[in-house]
């Protein structure tokens, strides 16, 4: 396989979508394996509470796992609760456990509440020798204190939209938060990437919602589609991304492809300096 082009500084992109079943965590987890196995360091924070994106990536997260809560509500510093995964030495996960379900509560009456995971992971990567390309952050189906703490750390947004009927329905909720987001907590916050997941090339609904989707966001959507592909389903219960479970899948080449996309892209263009 090749190597894709490494980016600059660390790219940090939250995968976001207020719509649960999207296919975010699927996303997370595959893409950056995709990007793990082309040569890239990629850190995935799990920031749903449900803790899907931990268990795809085959680390610990037990109630007593040091985990993304323990960094966000009590200080602990993000070097000491991120694991290796066992399929890519250059892939790496913060985890949620069940304690991550309470903070969305506990932060309420915290000091820089939306703050708290931009401050832990910019310590983190100032320490680093060799640090990540990419950070992404997996966000659970709401417009919590969980996703806000996301969209400020990150820089990029990345939504999956699913094709299907009522796809675009909820966006234009979504866009219009990021856009709050971007006015009051941060300015640099851009929506990079759209992602057409579950594509099922048969029906011409998803042909129509993937069209309609092109239109709308012309400069934001990968040409990459990823298919509807029972592999995909399948890997999380062996405790895989799909590019370990089975490489040659419709479903693990075309996480391949959208990471090389990403990667070509490159970055968003910086704003012009006064
Ligand atoms: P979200 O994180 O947005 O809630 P998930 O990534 O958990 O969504 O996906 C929802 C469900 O759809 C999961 O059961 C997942 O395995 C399945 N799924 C996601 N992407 C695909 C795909 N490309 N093909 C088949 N099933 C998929
Ligand atoms: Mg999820």
């Amino acid at each position: 396989s090749e190597t894709l082009p490494r980016p600059e500084k660390t790219r940090v992109i939250t995968i976001s979508n207020q719509k649960g079943g999207v296919g975010k965590t699927t996303t997370a987890v595959n893409l950056s394996a995709a990007l793990a196995r082309q040569g890239a360091r990629v850190l995935v924070i799990d920031l749903d509470p449900q803790g899907n994106a931990s268990t795809a990536l085959g680390v610990e997260h037990r109630a007593e796992t040091p985990s993304v809560y323990d960094v966000i509500v009590n200080d602990e510093e993000m070097a000491a609760v991120v694991q290796n995964s066992p399929e890519f030495g250059s892939l790496f996960c913060v985890p949620a456990t069940i304690h991550l379900a309470g903070a969305e509560i506990e932060l309420v009456s915290l000091v820089a509440r939306e703050q708290r995971l931009n401050r832990a992971l910019e310590s983190h990567l100032k320490t680093m020798d060799d640090p990540y390309d990419y950070v992404f952050i997996d966000c659970p189906p709401s417009l919590g204190l969980l996703t806000i703490n996301a969209f400020v750390a990150a820089r990029e947004v990345l939504i999956p939209i699913q094709c299907e009927y009522y796809a675009l329905e909820g966006l234009s909720q979504l866009l219009k938060n990021i856009e709050l987001i971007e006015k009051h907590l941060n300015p640099d916050l851009e929506v990079s990437t759209i992602l057409l997941t579950m594509y099922d090339s048969r029906t011409n609904l998803a042909n129509h919602v993937a069209q309609d989707v092109r239109e709308h966001f012309p400069k934001q959507v990968l040409n990459t589609l990823i298919p509807r592909s029972v592999r995909v389903s399948e890997a999380p219960s062996y405790g895989q991304s799909v590019i370990s479970y089975d490489l040659n899948s419709a479903g693990s080449l075309s996480y391949l492809e959208a990471a090389a996309e990403i990667a070509h892209r490159g970055a968003p263009k910086t704003g012009v300096a006064l």
